[in-house]
């Protein structure tokens, strides 16, 4: 409704109103390299959106990563539009690989305009490409649904899941307030091999759920914050051979930049929370996560990028990477 809609944009541009929008210097570098498995960089959420007030190109925000030891970022896509987009720019970008799915909160509106099942077929299309390594985000949202659009979103997460298991691709997991329906969902449909909880938000129960069906836990900047005891709680029960890291940006800024813009350069802050609260060695960490990452959805450079024609797309260097 227009109301509710002229209301959240108030509400989003109060809560800009008190941040400091400048992006935050770049952390001191990893000595061993991790991945971000989960940012979002397209032009409608990610450095385009012009979260910072000097927006960062894709290019540079990769660069900067790369500067301090994030090797590389899976971009990914949340509607039709950012899974294509995302597909397409991993097809060209060597440090970059694409997830795409149809996002939770999306989809009882498709399914009320009836267009659901096409952009669907559209994901599943997307899946068979090279660079495509996971199907997500999806999963339940029950924070942000009313309890009328939870049937379309079980609907299209259970797609999803199949979509991912018939390509053999990982399924990266969108799960907010809706812990016990998710996992229910995962065990009724049965969890592709390479299963991944996408910005872990559960305690040590969950924690131990999803170590006993070797589901990968990753955490991303609220593992950082003074008031999450419960995630801390998380991390020290899941097994290190099933963590992950991400930025999820530019939303959850780590500590010490809360509020600030979010960017896969960041993820180091990140790294750092977890492995002090761990009490072990940040590159023992890294190496631990970075191998994990590639078991996950396989090696950055599995797939080679297309060259494309630099007379074509100025944008693209002969070498292939994004001049
Ligand atoms: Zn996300």
């Amino acid at each position: 409704m227009a109301n509710d809609a002229a209301a959240a944009h108030i509400r989003a541009r109060e809560a800009t109103a008190g941040r400091d929008l400048v992006y935050p210097p770049t952390p001191v570098p990893l000595v061993v390299g991790v991945y971000d498995n989960h940012t979002h960089l397209d032009p409608s959420t990610g450095s385009g959106r012009g979260d910072g007030i000097t927006p960062l190109s894709v290019t540079e925000q990769l660069d900067l990563a790369s500067s301090v030891g994030v090797r590389g970022v899976i971009q990914v896509g949340t509607d039709v539009a950012t899974s294509r987009w995302s597909a397409e720019m991993a097809a060209r970008e060597p440090r970059m690989l694409a997830a795409v799915a149809i996002h939770p909160n999306d989809t009882p509106d498709l399914e009320t305009a009836g267009t659901l099942d096409d952009a669907l077929a559209v994901i599943d299309e997307l899946a068979g490409h090279d660079r495509v390594v996971a199907i997500g985000e999806t999963g339940l949202d029950f924070y942000r649904t009313a309890l009328d659009g939870r049937a379309a979103q079980f609907r299209s997460f259970e797609a999803h899941i199949e979509i991912a298991k018939r390509h053999g691709l990982a399924l990266q997991i969108h799960d907010r307030d809706a812990h016990d329906e998710v996992v229910e969902t995962l065990l009724r449909v049965g969890a592709p091999e390479r299963t991944v909880f996408h910005c872990f938000s559960g305690g040590a129960e969950l924690a131990r759920l999803c170590a006993d069906q070797g589901w990968y836990m990753s955490f991303a900047g609220p593992v950082s914050f003074k008031n999450a005891a419960t995630l801390r709680e998380a991390l020290d029960v899941a097994p290190r051979a099933l963590l992950l890291v991400e930025t999820d940006a530019p939303y959850l800024t780590p500590t010490p930049h809360r509020g600030r813009p979010n960017a896969p350069y960041l993820l180091p802050h990140t790294l750092r929370a977890m492995a002090d609260h761990l009490q072990t060695d940040v590159s023992l960490l890294a190496a631990q996560i970075t191998s994990n990452t590639e078991l996950v959805y396989g090696r950055w450079d599995a797939h080679p990028v297309l060259v494309p024609d630099a007379h074509t797309d100025p944008r693209i260097s002969p070498a292939g990477g994004l001049a």
